[in-house]
C-alpha cells in the first residue's frame, strides 16, 4: 500500500513534532487528531511556531512553511483515521487510553493499515493484543524534541511481521530519522541505558559522593556527554524518569533498577525539573 496520508493521534509535545516532520521532511499529508478542537488548535499553533523558528534560521521559506501547514488537517474525531494509510499514536501515556484508542482504530482503519505507537514504556505486544491485527502493530519511539533528534527506535512486538517492520523503517527514514530496530522489552534500548544512568547519578548525590555540578561536569568532561545526567533528568522530567525506572524494576523484577529514594522524594515534593521550575537545578528565572 502506498503511504500518502499519515494519521497522528495526540497533538501534544510528541504528536505535534511527529506531524511536523511527516509533513515537512516526509512531504506526507497528515491528519492530526486530539480529543477536542481546542487541543488540536493548540497543537497546530505550537507546530506553526516551531516552523517559524526554521523560517527565522533561514532553513525554510515562508512559502514552504505555508505548504507544510497546508498538508496538515486537524481532527477531533477518530473516525477521520479511516482516511489514513499509516497511523502513529502519540496520546497520553496511559494503558487505558491506549486500549480504547487501539480498539477503535482497529475498527475504523482499513485492514492493511499499520498502527504504530510512540509509547515510551508500554509493551507493544500488549498494545497489539487490543486489536485483531497484531502483525501490523509496531512501536515507533521518537525522541524529544522530535524535529531535532535523529534516533527513531522501531520496536517489534511478538507478532509484528517483517513487512510491517520494513515499511515502518522506510517511513521513519523518509521523515528524516535514522531508525534502529529492537525487540519488545521493558524500556526498549535507549531508556534502559539512559534512565538507570540518571538514577545512578541521583544515588551518587544521595550518598554525598559528589555535588550536582561535579557529577554533571564529570560526565561532560570524561564521557563527552553534551549534558550531565542530572541536568538531563531535569530536562526529561523527574516524574518521567521515576516512571520509567518503575517500569524497568517491575518489568525485570530486578533490584538493580530500584529507583533512588531521593528521586522519589524530589517527585513527591513537586521538583520535577525544568517543567516545574525546580529539579536538581533551579529554573525560577
Ligand atoms: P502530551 O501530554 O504533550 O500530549 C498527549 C496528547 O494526547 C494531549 O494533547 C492529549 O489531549 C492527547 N490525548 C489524550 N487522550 C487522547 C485520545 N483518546 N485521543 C486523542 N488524543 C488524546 O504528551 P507527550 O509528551 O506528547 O507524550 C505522548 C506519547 O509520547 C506518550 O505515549 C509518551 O510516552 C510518548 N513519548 C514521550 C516523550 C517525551 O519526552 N515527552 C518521548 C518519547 C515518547
Amino acid at each position: 500500500m502506498e503511504i500518502r496520508t499519515i494519521g497522528v493521534i495526540g497533538a501534544g509535545q510528541m504528536g505535534g513534532g511527529i506531524a511536523q516532520v511527516a509533513a515537512h521532511l516526509g512531504g506526507y499529508n497528515v491528519i492530526m487528531n486530539d480529543i477536542s478542537k481546542e487541543f488540536v488548535d493548540k497543537g497546530m499553533a505550537a507546530l506553526s511556531k516551531n516552523l517559524d523558528r526554521l523560517v527565522a534560521k533561514g532553513t525554510l521559506s515562508t512559502g514552504q512553511k505555508s505548504q507544510v501547514i497546508g498538508r496538515i488537517v486537524g481532527s477531533a474525531s477518530l473516525e477521520d483515521m479511516a482516511g489514513a494509510d499509516f497511523v502513529i499514536e502519540a496520546a497520553t501515556e496511559r494503558v487505558d487510553i491506549k486500549k480504547l484508542l487501539f480498539e477503535k482504530l482497529d475498527k475504523v482503519c482499513p485492514a492493511g493499515v499499520i498502527l504504530a505507537s510512540n509509547t515510551s514504556s508500554i509493551s507493544i505486544t500488549k498494545i497489539a493484543s487490543f486489536t485483531q491485527r497484531p502483525d501490523r502493530i509496531i512501536g515507533m519511539h521518537f525522541m524529544n524534541p522530535v524535529p531535532v533528534m535523529k534516533l527513531l527506535e522501531i520496536i517489534r512486538g511478538l507478532a509484528t511481521s517483517d513487512e510491517t517492520f520494513k515499511t515502518t523503517i522506510n517511513l521513519g527514514a523518509n521523515m528524516g530519522k535514522i531508525p534502529q530496530g529492537c525487540a519488545d522489552a521493558p524500556g526498549f534500548v535507549l531508556n534502559r541505558l539512559l534512565i538507570p544512568m540518571i538514577n545512578e547519578a541521583v544515588y551518587l548525590l544521595n550518598e554525598n559522593v559528589s555535588s550536582v555540578e561535579e557529577i554533571d561536569a564529570m560526565m561532560k568532561l570524561g564521557a563527552n556527554h553534551p549534558m550531565g545526567p542530572l541536568a538531563l533528568g531535569d530536562l526529561i522530567g523527574l516524574d518521567t524518569c521515576l516512571a520509567i525506572m518503575e517500569v524497568l524494576c517491575q518489568g525485570y523484577a530486578d533490584s538493580k533498577y530500584r529507583p533512588c529514594p531521593l528521586l522519589k522524594k524530589y517527585v513527591d515534593a513537586g521538583y520535577l525539573g525544568r517543567k516545574s521550575g525546580r529539579g536538581f537545578y533551579r529554573y525560577d528565572s
